[in-house]
């Protein structure tokens, strides 16, 4: 017989973290930690393989199910000494959805599931306290109302705010036993005016109606939505936790909370986390009241006037640091945990490795590492390389001038700035509109999701450092300033005010993350500091990986941010970006427009000057380093003058009449340039372009040598290459100018003259291409573009439903096609060292920075990856991942 459900509790568990996939990460570390014999309160697990079945089988139960459950709820019973649905001596649960994955946008967890108008009499009498009792049943009511029943909250709030003011109460604890007693009768009138039928009072019949609602709430929109934008399949299911109730909410002595292992902003090495006294659930992330410190130390530190619990509940404190410091040796990470105290007695009822910040992650995994918890190479392993984006943007300086408007809490590090919308979709819309805006919101819900996604940062005035937001915006690594309570948001108005100072939509603020400041306008940003343990853990990714990383750098600016960030030469400096710039763009067109060999030739000398210092720059900068420059490459249409004025000033520069020039371009005009008169085929038709390029080279290396006293040796690259002929011809311009430079300054310049490879052709043809070239780097955003036959500029049309329906496993142009392209580089790679067994072979498309891509460099044996300059560091630790991860492989 097939097996639906597993039990935990008491020491023991039938499952464990071993076996997310089957429990889903909630119910697999309740099963582990319950075998570790922590306190668990006991329940057990409905496995994804129902939901599986479920949506397979027109949303019904495998048919043993119904019989699991039983003996499992009875298993339960006797562990609690309690029956479920007994009128004198009931069992209560909670039902909580629980994926392999931690999901937001799943159903919430009901608490108190069992209570009805017969057993909450039971329970007051068991406990004592009539005001408990009714306080449960009334958070029932209004959780099952709303997430099984879908009658929502506010039918219930209204009620009890009219109750509140006509009793003049301030606060919810301010009510009685009678007060509660009168609003669940009115509370169970609002469902039954809504539904037309009783609230269920037969707890079997709750029980089956939570259980179907997680399951149901694995296809609703705000779960899809999560699950497309984190790439969880839909296929694998949640698994349904049913556990033994504990109360925090029954008295002074009870409580909840949650708490982390160690500080996940910081990753420093202390109990972080916020509880309050006498509350239930999801109190304390759901911001109704200020949640108190754990530790005295925070306590103290925050400034705050309620008790830490470790001073209210020493014992219970206590007994989460033992049981803290036993999970982190168990898991060898952060963890996370939630728990309650109820009368005294602490409860775990989840733990699981805690998200940090990357800030943190970093310090966590060196600091895991020093203390012998897990190897350095783990360390290394522990950093997700796409998380550094997080450090390697930019903070306010520090030396500007700050006009604070309110402070929040420091949510998520980093800071942003932009204009105020108060609106997900309004932020969605601007994204793509290209504008900056900064998401101000009262709090945050699931249903913001993608209004964060596309907001520079975050700002709440609602909820602590573990509200929605919060949580949300560290793992997506965006600035959050969260809880700025000072700020009045008006939303029917537009506005927000604070400090008596009203901003409007569309008014410009920044955040800081890092301080949980609220700036007044956009502050000027910092570079970030890459010291600590950032250089550290970097330190031992570099010494783990065996690829290069180069930046890819075509100013002296890129040159020294690729050098800040740890490349190790320069894979890609395009030219062509160096004839944009101020005045050159005159003799370039002039260049162009020349009917005739001396007339182009005239026009590159005056650019030749200019290309040499820039070069020269280069080379200062890298220091020896190696610099690969690519000849120039884009279709000569991309310079041609469009407007009137553009080309009065290049005919003057000519003393050519405009009509003429406009004629010129006329010609020039092409219907495919990506696939028309570019790369080598300029240099083929215009070999004094090469010529130029090549002289300003040699004569830059000569000149950088001589003062930095370290050779560079430049890489000339060949674009665009389809046959060795071709690419003969063009190395031959360019020896004969490294002889004559060489004659003409008495220097010899070490040089090495190799391809781009970017079309199919060059990647079949590579052993005859290797006899002449001397490297090969991989052009791969060409080369897909011309093995998919998909053009990078149109593709967003019709790329969308081809990577939604899984037709292809991801974005091309962002994480490399393995099977296509990723074959033709093997290819080229098996045709090129067959020719020459030493040729370096380098990747310099956008996948060069792309983790997946540089997995699969490491497998294609590629020597080297260049990226952008703020991607090294990304590119370092992928590297470093990626040769790790082979040597698992062959250890295996
Ligand atoms: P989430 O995935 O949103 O964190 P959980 O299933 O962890 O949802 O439930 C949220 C909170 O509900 C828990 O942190 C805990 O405070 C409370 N809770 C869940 N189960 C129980 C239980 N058996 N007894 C007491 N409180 C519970
Ligand atoms: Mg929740
Ligand atoms: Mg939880």
């Amino acid at each position: 017989m097939a097996k639906w459900v597993y039990t935990f509790g008491d020491g023991k568990a039938e499952g464990d973290a071993g076996m997310k996939n089957l429990l889903g990460g909630k119910g697999a570390n309740l099963a582990e930690m319950s075998n570790l014999g922590l306190p668990v309160p006991p329940g057990f697990t409905i496995s994804t393989d129902v939901c599986t079945h479920y949506y397979a089988h027109e949303r019904t139960y495998p048919e043993e199910l119904k019989g699991q459950v039983e003996t499992a709820l009875a298993h339960v019973g006797k562990l609690t000494g309690r029956v479920f649905g007994d009128a004198a001596n009931p069992l209560l649960v909670s039902v909580r959805s629980g994926a392999r994955a931690s999901m937001p946008g799943m159903m919430d967890t009901v608490l108190n599931l069992g209570l009805n108008d017969e057993t909450v009499e039971a329970l007051a009498k068991q406990a004592g306290d009539r005001r408990f009792a009714l306080d449960s049943y009334r958070r029932f009511i209004t959780m099952y109302s709303d997430v099984v029943l879908e009658v929502g909250h506010h039918h219930f709030e209204d009620i009890l705010e009219e109750h509140k003011e006509r009793k003049n109460y301030q606060l919810d604890t301010d009510l009685t036993a009678d007060d509660w007693a009168q609003l669940i009768v009115k509370y169970k009138a609002a469902v039954k005016r809504e539904l037309g039928k009783d609230f269920p009072q037969d707890p079997k019949e709750q029980l089956w109606g939570a259980i179907g609602a997680v399951f149901g709430s694995w296809m609703n929109a705000r779960a899809i939505k999560y699950r497309e934008l984190n790439d969880i399949p839909a296929s694998w299911g949640t698994a349904v936790n049913v556990q033994a109730m504990v109360f925090g909410n029954l008295g002074e002595t009870s409580a909840t909370g949650v708490a982390f292992t160690r500080n996940p902003s910081t990753g420093a090495k202390e109990l972080y986390g916020e509880f309050l006294i006498n509350a239930q659930g999801e109190d304390v992330v759901a911001g109704i009241r200020t949640p108190q410190d754990i530790t005295e130390a925070a306590k103290i530190a925050a400034g705050s006037d309620k008790p830490s619990m470790e001073k209210a509940m020493p014992e219970a404190y206590a007994e989460l640091v033992r049981i803290y410091g036993a999970l982190e040796k168990h898991y060898r990470d952060m963890q996370d945990m939630e728990f309650t105290v109820e009368s005294g007695k602490l409860w775990m009822l989840q733990t699981r490795n805690g998200k940090r910040t990357t800030k943190a992650a970093l310090r966590i995994a060196v600091d895991l590492a020093s203390e012998g918890l897990i190897s350095r190479a783990e360390a290394v392993q522990r950093i997700e390389p796409a998380s550094l984006d997080q450090l390697l943007h930019p903070t306010i300086d520090p030396k500007a001038p700050r006009t604070i408007i309110a402070t929040g809490l420091p949510a998520s590090p980093g800071a942003a700035a932009g204009a105020i919308v108060f609106s997900s979709d309004e932020a969605e819309e601007a994204k793509k509109q290209g504008r900056k805006v900064i998401l101000v919101r009262v709090e945050t819900s699931p249903e913001d999701i993608h209004g964060m996604h596309a907001a520079e940062g975050i700002l709440t005035t609602r909820g602590g450092m573990t509200s929605h937001a919060a949580v949300v915006a560290r793992g997506m690594g965006k600035p959050c300033v969260s809880g700025a309570g000072s700020i009045r948001v008006d939303y029917a108005k537009q506005t927000l005010t604070a400090m008596g100072k009203t901003l409007n939509k569309g008014d410009a603020i920044t955040i800081d993350g890092g301080t949980g400041q609220v700036l007044l306008g956009e502050a000027p940003m910092q570079e970030p500091e890459l010291s600590g343990e950032f250089a550290q853990l970097m330190e031992w990714a570099d010494g783990a990986r065996r690829m290069k990383v180069r930046a890819n750098a075509d100013t002296p600016l890129d040159a020294a941010t690729a050098r800040k960030f740890g490349a190790e030469g320069i894979g890609l400096c395009r030219t062509e970006h160096m004839f944009f710039e101020g005045d050159r763009i005159v003799a370039v067109r002039e260049m162009i427009l020349s009917d005739d060999e001396k007339g182009r030739r005239a026009a590159l000398a005056k650019l030749l000057p200019m290309q040499r210092s820039d070069f020269a720059k280069l080379f200062e900068i890298m220091h020896g380093l190696p610099v690969t420059i690519r000849l120039l490459d884009p279709p000569l249409h991309e310079f041609l003058p469009h407007t009137d004025a553009e080309i009065a000033e290049v005919s003057k520069a000519m003393g050519a009449s405009p009509e003429k020039l406009k004629a010129r371009a006329h010609e020039l005009h092409e219907f495919n340039p990506m696939l028309g008169f570019r790369g080598c085929r300029l240099a083929i038709a215009y070999p004094e372009i090469a010529e130029m390029q090549a002289r300003a080279i040699f004569e830059a290396a000569v000149e950088a040598a001589k003062k930095t006293g370290e050779p560079v040796v430049p890489e000339v690259m060949v674009p665009l290459v389809m046959t060795k002929p071709e690419f003969d011809l063009v190395k031959d311009r360019i020896d004969a100018m490294a002889a004559a430079v060489a004659k003409e300054t008495g220097a010899k310049v070490e040089y090495q003259v190799g391809t781009m490879i970017e079309l199919p052709r060059a990647c079949l043809m590579a052993g005859e291409i290797a006899q002449s070239a001397e490297f090969f780097s991989f052009g791969t955003n060409d080369l897909t573009q011309t093995t998919l036959g998909i053009s990078r500029d149109d593709a967003a049309s019709f790329l969308g439903p081809y990577t939604a329906k899984g037709i292809i496993p991801a974005d091309p142009f962002v994480t490399i096609d393995q099977e296509g392209v990723g074959a033709l580089v093997k290819l080229a790679v098996k045709g090129g060292q067959a020719t020459r067994p030493k040729i370096k072979l380098g990747i310099c498309g956008e996948h060069g920075g792309d983790p997946a891509s540089i997995v699969f460099c490491e497998s294609a044996g590629l020597d080297y990856v260049s990226c952008s300059p703020y991607r090294a560091p990304i590119a370092r630790l992928s590297a470093a991942q990626a040769a790790l991860g082979k040597l698992k492989e062959k250890d295996a």
